[in-house]
């Protein structure tokens, strides 16, 4: 990568004060990486360049931009953030601190037989750095692509250590930020180092598949191209190849056998609206016959991440079985670049709502509270206070579920939740004062986990129900340390004297009828 070639890149995207700006910040972190030299042998400079050309084909702000021009200055030459604050403003000082802290955590990790984070103070730097600014690991999204991108010029323990890290740290994160090209791109370079046989066996078993089955899927898309253009929709139809590392992991689930997996390839329709998602849908029931089993309605209750489509796979009259996916152009969008594709190039404004570090705020959508709960998370660990390890690596890397208030209120909890997590994470004090649950309208036992899509209800009383039987009955931090602080409160476990318990909880009766959220 060439500074020219970002710079006529960026032109598309960004104002001309902008381009000069990223133009400067090129020619300073050239001066500092003089005589640095990348594995291949290529000037450091490329690296730097390569991952601000993948910010800008993300979508990001110019800010993020900068800053990933000078993402490796302050760790690996003499420039400093005084100087970077000076010369582009602190937005871009922040995030380049961001980065270089992450960097640090993960430089801590490196003896460890796992990449996973395995101190807590490393995983708290991690944390605090993104609870801050969601767009720091973003930046380390772009530098992991393309550091993975130039494995192949390092010795092989590196690589594999490397590969590792990526395929359980780096595409989970993408995963959780529903940037899902990212994701796959990472998956299948990481794979493609960490078991190469398999990679290239399977690469050519999906081939020769691909190759019997395209030319019948050409049929199948010819009926379907002239179906809708009869029903007068614009839309956009093309296939999608499922990718080896996801069929890999699919293979595992169906005990080895290929023919089990019906959507190697995959018919994908992309039309203007919703209500059209849906039309479509009809009409392809219509044509084809559905298998009911794997109908799944994506858009009403969309993936945690945030995905959202219908999935359908059909039976065609020559017995061939196709995966449909029908979408709009926005959750086309959002599905490839996730949270970076809310960072509209000139808003400034959008922006700032993911930057605030402000507690229970944000302005996140409902996929994506978890950031929130990783800032409070991150804001209890700078007050010094103790989470165990399992606590955060639930938060961090869980998988997560949806489930709605009676009133269809989102929250979004880590897969294996009980209702009190839900109680809690609604308001500490509805969960305090919990008496029984009904979830999708039925009595929900306070020890059984919620699944993705519930309906929880609440049902509490005047008194406070906190007991310390509860202690095993919750799993998420926030949770936890809610209801241990009350448990407290109310004499019930070691901590405070029950006198003072009751004072404080008397003076904490008079403020509690405020509802606003504690979160
Ligand atoms: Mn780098």
């Amino acid at each position: 990568m060439k500074k020219r070639e970002v710079l006529e890149f960026a032109e598309h995207f960004y104002d001309e004060d902008q381009v000069l700006e990223l133009e400067h910040a090129i020619d300073y972190a050239t001066s500092y990486h003089k005589g640095q030299k990348r594995k291949s042998g290529e000037a450091y400079i490329t690296h730097p360049l390569s991952v601000a050309h993948n910010l800008i084909d993300w979508g990001m702000d110019i800010d993020t931009v900068l800053a990933g021009v000078l993402h490796d200055t302050v760790e690996d030459t003499d420039a400093t953030l005084d100087e970077i604050e000076n010369l582009f403003g602190r937005d871009v000082a922040f995030l380049v601190d961001g980065v270089t802290k992450v960097s640090q955590a993960r430089a801590g990790m490196r003896d460890l037989s796992s990449y996973l984070p395995q101190t807590k103070d490393n995983l708290s730097k991690l944390l605090i750095a993104v609870g801050q600014d969601v767009r720091v690991i973003i930046i380390k999204l772009a530098d992991r692509l393309h550091n993975m991108s130039t494995l192949q010029h390092m010795p092989p323990d590196k690589q594999q250590k490397i590969a590792r890290e990526t395929l359980e740290v780096f595409a989970p994160m993408a995963d959780r930020l529903g940037m899902g090209r990212v994701r796959m791109q990472m998956e299948e370079l990481a794979f493609s180092y960490l078991d190469p046989k398999e990679f290239k066996h399977l690469q050519a078993d999906m081939r020769k598949r691909l190759g019997r089955s395209t030319r019948k899927l050409g049929i199948v898309r010819t009926e379907i191209e002239h179906e809708l253009d009869k029903h007068g929709f614009e839309f956009e139809i093309n296939g999608r190849v499922k990718s080896i590392y996801s069929l890999y992991k699919k293979l595992k689930k169906v005990d080895g056998n290929i023919d089990d997996i019906y959507d190697l390839m995959a018919l994908r329709i992309i039309v203007d609206s919703k209500e059209d998602c849906y039309r479509v849908l009809g009409i392809l029931h219509g044509m084809y016959q559905p298998m009911i089993a794997r109908i799944k309605d994506y858009i009403a209750v969309p993936k945690p991440n945030g995905y959202q489509s219908l999935h359908t796979t059909v039976i065609t009259p020559t017995k061939q079985i196709v995966e449909l996916q029908i979408r709009t152009h926005n959750m086309h969008d959002y599905a490839e670049r996730g949270l970076a594709a809310s960072f509209h190039y000139h808003e400034q404004k959008t922006t700032k709502s993911y930057t605030k570090s402000k507690r229970g705020n944000g302005g996140l959508p409902a996929e994506l509270q978890w950031i929130n709960q990783m800032q409070e998370v991150a804001a209890r660990l700078r007050d010094g206070e103790d989470i165990s390890q399992d606590q955060l690596a639930i938060d961090l890397f869980g998988n997560r579920i949806f489930v709605y208030s009676p009133k269809g209120d989102i929250y979004n909890l880590p897969e294996g939740a009980f209702p009190l997590d839900f109680a809690y994470l609604v308001h500490s004090d509805i969960g305090k004062h919990t008496y029984s649950f009904k979830v999708n309208g039925n009595i929900h036992a306070f020890d059984k986990p919620l699944s993705n899509g519930d309906v929880v209800e609440v049902v509490t009383r005047k008194l406070p129900q906190a007991k310390k039987a509860w202690l095993e009955m919750v799993m998420t931090s926030h949770a936890k340390s809610k209801l241990r602080m009350q448990l407290k409160q109310l004499g019930l476990i070691e901590g405070i004297s029950h006198a003072a318990a009751i004072i404080r909880d008397k003076a904490s009766r008079r403020v509690g009828t405020n509802r606003k959220s504690d979160r």
